[in-house]
């Protein structure tokens, strides 16, 4: 389920449950860049940062941000830089601020979809949507929407970024060990299940900004 426009003082925002996952997300941007040194006159610059809230996970989490909570952000801001046109807006800066409020494995795809989706809710001109799931190997089975118990108990996790006109794979880490044509079904599934969730993205979207009969 993703949920369009969720909050009233962003630009831009989605709520996306996935899973158990579920993942607040709100833009900002263009906007000016501070501090000043950090912009580019030639192009705008995206800044990702994903943070999960302390009751998100079962265990104790220490507030200050991790080195899992950083790696996070930069593989989701570089997996839609090729979606964002940031070349029309030089000097300025499209911020994306994801919290986490509860966490089930593949947090990080689903908080790219929700970004995708409260990017277009901001009105920044993109070339396609990323949409983003986890592929993985669970008892030498190629499986879908790998949730937390199977990433821990499963033999691999694959999450798979993907901008369903352009054909193009935005995203993609393995965690895992697979032979090459597991490796190759999995990038299939992974691809099939990106395309599902596109559909619930311009779902969102349509409900949105042409009411109930798009539901
Ligand atoms: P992703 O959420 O993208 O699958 P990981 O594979 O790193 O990213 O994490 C898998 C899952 O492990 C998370 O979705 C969450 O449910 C759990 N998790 C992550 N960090 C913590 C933490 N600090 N304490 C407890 N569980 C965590």
């Amino acid at each position: 389920m993703i949920k369009a426009g969720v909050l009233k003082n962003a630009n831009g925002s989605a709520y996306i449950e996935f899973g158990d996952n579920k993942i607040m997300c709100g833009v900002y941007g263009p906007r000016d860049v501070h501090p000043k040194h950090m912009a580019n006159s030639s192009t705008g610059i995206l800044r990702c940062r994903y943070h999960m809230v302390p009751y998100s996970v079962s265990e104790r989490k220490n507030p200050a941000p991790s080195r899992r909570e950083i790696e996070i952000s930069k593989v989701i801001k570089e997996a839609l830089e090729p979606a964002v046109m940031l070349e029309r807006f030089p000097r300025t800066a499209v911020d994306v601020f994801i919290e986490v409020l509860q966490a089930d494995g593949g947090s990080r795809c689903a908080a790219l979809d929700a970004a995708s989706v409260a990017l277009a809710d901001a009105g920044i001109p993109m070339r396609d949507m990323v949409s983003a799931c986890a592929a993985g190997k669970v008892a030498d089975t190629v499986v879908l929407d790998v949730n937390n118990e199977e990433d821990q108990a499963g033999q691999a996790d694959m999450p798979i970024g993907y901008m369903p006109n352009l054909e193009k794979v935005t995203l993609l880490q393995l965690d895992g060990i697979m032979s090459p044509k597991e490796y190759k079904e999995c990038i299939e599934t992974g691809i099939k299940g990106c395309k599902i969730v596109y559909e619930i993205q311009k779902k969102a979207l349509n409900e949105r900004y042409f009411g109930d009969d798009h539901k």
